[in-house]
């Protein structure tokens, strides 16, 4: 495993994290233990030293935290959570949240805690007024945690501000080949990187739109240029170049990957030790930038699959709707039809149809990608269930009521 340093503490991390949201089981918000079990205990095998959870991912601390006792394991990783800040009213609620996370995670000190979404300079504000910045400052000199972090889905403008508000040890930001000026985006690297701090990436794939969900004529560009001599890692699959793209940066301390079978921990694993700074030839970042435009011409909706907009009061299965949507685009209307289909449980007694929107406005608020989601349903719905198609599947729906 390639290690990477933390240039704020020394720590060696490695270059490969582990994304513990993607558990099998976790859409239903009960990660599956023994599945949980096992993926640590392959990452820590293959080196990967760096766990990555939230309070907010449905039982998902708990079940980190009951995986690494059983293997004891706890001494050999880095962990990491998050604070729910919106949820913090008073106070007393940071000692409330925190304290409840370490008894999830069977421990008594996170190594890497982070304000989590932050999308605005003034949600850091309203915390300090609560006193989160001497909170922090707090736990770190009582050993509680060890290095105080944010996670990021703001603008590219208010990045800088946020660094500048508080004297932070790391940060987390979304980043990949298709988004590099996207919210923090390649300047917002490159900043956190000059101030000495560790920089850890989130999405390097987009939730698997980097990868089995690529269009299919950037998918061939990458098999055509698979075959090439190169100088650095031969990548082979659509992943093993979004991975690579992110580790070529050498301003990035770790990647997270939310790898949800062992084979994929194995497989990226193994390229991780390869992938150093500069990995790349230029040969290759060109064969990226053409990938980019088939990207950028299928891509409709900036759906990550998060999951953080669920559920829809009504019914609506929203990332399923987007990734059928973009589908469409990517393969074929059909391909995209028939994953409409699926997606929404039109054979069910309660169909998840993206027309079932009311438009409440709810779940646009959670959205770290600030999708309009009740505008882009109303697209989905023109492309899957314009006139007679529409009509049909109000039909078929009625029918299995
Ligand atoms: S706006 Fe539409 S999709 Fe969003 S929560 Fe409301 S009904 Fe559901
Ligand atoms: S619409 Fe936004 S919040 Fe919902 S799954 Fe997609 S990216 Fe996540």
């Amino acid at each position: 495993m390639q290690y990477r340093v933390n240039p704020r503490n020394g720590d060696r991390i490695s270059a490969l994290g582990l994304g513990c949201m993607r558990f099998p089981g976790a859409a239903l918000g009960r990660p599956d233990a023994r599945a949980a079990r096992g993926l640590i205990a392959r990452a820590v095998e293959r080196g990967i030293n760096y766990l990555d959870t939230a309070y907010l991912y449905p039982g998902n601390e708990a079940a980190v935290g009951a995986a690494l006792e059983d293997l004891g394991l706890r001494g050999s990783v880095l962990i990491a959570t998050k604070m729910p800040h919106a949820s913090v009213k008073r106070p007393e609620d940071l000692d409330r949240y925190f304290d409840e996370q370490l008894e999830r995670l069977r421990t008594d000190h996170i190594d890497y805690y982070l304000m989590h979404n932050i999308t605005s300079p003034a949600q850091w504000e309203r915390l300090q007024e609560l006193g989160a910045g001497e909170w922090l400052a707090r736990q770190k000199a009582a050993g509680r945690l060890r290095q105080a972090g944010f996670s990021y889905h703001g603008s590219a403008g208010d990045f800088a501000r946020v660094l500048d508000a508080y004297d932070w040890d790391f940060c987390q930001i979304q980043y990949n080949y298709a988004g590099e000026r996207y919210q923090a985006g390649t300047a917002g690297l490159e900043e956190a990187a000059a101030r000495g701090m560790a920089v850890f990436v989130m999405e390097p794939l987009l939730g698997g739109r980097l990868a089995d969900k690529l269009p299919d004529r950037a998918r061939r560009i990458f098999a055509e240029a698979a075959g090439a001599r190169t100088a650095g890692p031969a990548p082979v699959s659509p992943a093993d170049w979004g991975l690579a793209w992110v580790w070529d940066h050498p301003e990035v301390t770790m990647l997270l990957s939310g790898m949800s079978a062992p084979e994929q921990i194995d497989q990226n694993a193994a390229l991780a030790d390869r992938a150093l700074p500069g990995c790349l030839t230029d040969g290759q970042h060109a064969v990226i930038a053409r990938v980019v435009d088939e990207f950028n011409r299928a891509n409709r909706v900036s759906c990550t699959g998060c999951n953080y907009c669920m559920p829809c009061p009504h019914g609506v299965n929203i990332p399923g709707c987007f990734a059928a949507y973009n589908a469409s685009f990517a393969h074929s209307w059909f391909t995209g039809l028939s994953q409409y289909f699926t997606a929404s449980a039109v054979r069910t007694s309660f169909p998840k149809l993206a027309s079932n929107c009311v438009r409440c406005g709810a779940c646009a608020r959670k959205c770290p990608q600030h999708i309009d989601i009740p505008a882009r349903l109303g697209g989905v719905c023109r492309r899957f269930q314009p006139g007679p198609v529409g009509a049909a599947l109000k039909l078929w729906a009625r029918r299995h009521r």
